[in-house]
């Protein structure tokens, strides 16, 4: 779950910056969670598979956010393409990867979607309700009725919103 969030969290609306920029960044990203090797090697179709992944995952949880589903093939063309195989383990069948390097860490970050739904828990990763924000985060709510990221963009928002209304008011 966390693996998603953090994917996904790669760009930053707010700052316009993206750590996914390049094929060396990716694998950087990838080494640093222990997803790949530190000498992987990764191409441009790597980072293009890689942004893919990531803009099928970020539009997922938008709608999560919205409390919807709907058909996402850009998604759902970035999972068929995952190596992964199921595989028997000492905690049961389980579903894992059949590549190594950057190829192996996406699909791990695949599989991780794939577990969060497994556990009931997909459905708590969300976008950031703030349109300056968007910020993935998990709803810990007990009944996910939280809209914004722990950022205290929900408290910016209603701030900004009453400083309107006493600037209408005033006006007024
Ligand atoms: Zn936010």
């Amino acid at each position: 779950m966390a693996l998603v969030r953090d994917f996904v969290n790669t760009t930053d609306h707010e700052t316009g910056t993206d750590d996914l920029a390049s094929p060396a960044d990716l694998v950087t990203y990838l080494a640093e969670r222990g997803l790949a090797g530190a000498s992987s090697r990764a191409s441009g179709a790597d980072l293009d598979a890689a942004q893919r992944l990531r803009t099928g995952l970020r539009r997922a949880l938008e709608l999560n956010h919205d409390g919807t589903t709907g058909a996402l093939p850009g998604l759902a063309a970035a999972l068929a393409e995952q190596p992964v195989a199921l595989t028997w383990t000492d905690a049961g069948a389980a579903l894992t990867t059949t590549a190594t390097g950057v190829g192996g860490g996406l699909a791990r970050i695949a599989v991780a979607a794939h577990e969060a739904a497994a556990e009931g828990i997909w459905w708590r990763l969300k976008i950031c309700a703030s349109d300056e924000c968007e910020w993935a985060y998990y709803d810990h709510s007990r009944n996910r009725s939280r809209s914004w990221c722990e950022y205290g963009c929900g408290n910016k928002l209603k701030t900004r919103a009453y400083r309107a209304r006493k600037a209408a008011a005033r006006a007024g």
